[in-house]
């Protein structure tokens, strides 16, 4: 059995409770609210170790100083460039959380775009990238460039391709609409909806998905694909000399998808 279970929390995000080997710890990620996890967290028969975030949004670290309540001196690992309170271990690229007890190691990636100071984990295979990389979609550009989110997310596609996506939102069917507005013929796309459709009939979660998936149909992952930079040059209007002009083309065109 996977060792990373989901807390679903709001409306539609997850909370990844990574369990250690061979013992009853786990990590917590982007707890943005205590509850979910606080009823979870006995059912599973865990006690958390350490909680990682990877952004300062209410909805991924909103459930922080609750936990602390319940577990005092919990370890809170989260972005250096962020104000996050309770952060008692601040990341920087390239740091590295080490938690031996539970056989956990991973390393940290700066990915800024959705917010400036954003963080991604990677170990294990696993990569938990908050509001980065979701499956078929992306962050919205709150606070950073087209630039440096097409920067980012090739940082996280050059990562192995069978690396497992734990992104923080079950935004998938929405985002598979969007992303057969712009490529109608991509055939992986077309099957993986009608995988994902059957999975959220079941009401199960879409997430993880893999890299080499998100490579074959996220558009924000093919800015450098014909038929993306066909598609959001048709929307833009006007031709679009480089795969950073397509990715922000089709982040725009996005934000006014409905
Ligand atoms: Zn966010």
């Amino acid at each position: 059995m996977l060792p990373v279970l989901h807390v679903r929390a709001f409306e539609d995000n997850y909370i990844w409770v990574v369990r250690g080997t061979s013992t009853r710890m786990a990590v917590l990620v982007d707890p943005g609210d205590a509850a979910p996890v606080l009823d979870a967290l006995p059912r599973l028969d865990l006690a958390p170790a350490a909680i990682l975030c990877t952004h300062h949004h209410g909805d991924h670290v909103g459930g922080i100083a609750e936990l602390l309540r319940h577990f005092p001196g919990l370890p809170v690992y989260g972005p250096a460039h962020e104000a996050i309170e309770n952060i008692s271990h601040s990341l920087a690229d390239g740091d590295r959380v080490d938690l031996p007890d539970l056989g956990i190691s991973f390393r940290v990636l700066e990915v800024p775009g959705h917010t400036r100071g954003h963080i991604a984990y990677y170990g294990h295979g696993w990569l938990f990238c908050g509001d980065t990389l979701f499956s078929a979609g992306c962050g919205r550009l709150f606070e950073g460039t087209a630039g440096q989110m097409h920067a980012s997310l090739a940082r996280l596609a050059a990562l192995p391709a069978d690396t497992l996506v734990f992104c923080a939102h079950e935004y998938t069917l929405a985002n598979l609409r969007f992303a057969l507005t712009v490529e109608p013929d991509n055939a992986a796309t077309r099957a993986y909806r009608r995988e994902a459709e059957a999975l959220r009939t079941r009401n199960e979660a879409t997430i993880p998905s893999t890299l080499a998936r998100e490579l074959q149909i996220n558009p924000f992952l093919r800015s450098a694909e014909p038929d993306v930079r066909r598609a959001a040059e048709k929307y833009a209007g006007v031709a679009l000399p480089d795969s950073v002009s397509v990715f922000a083309a089709v982040r725009q065109w996005k934000d006014n998808f409905r």
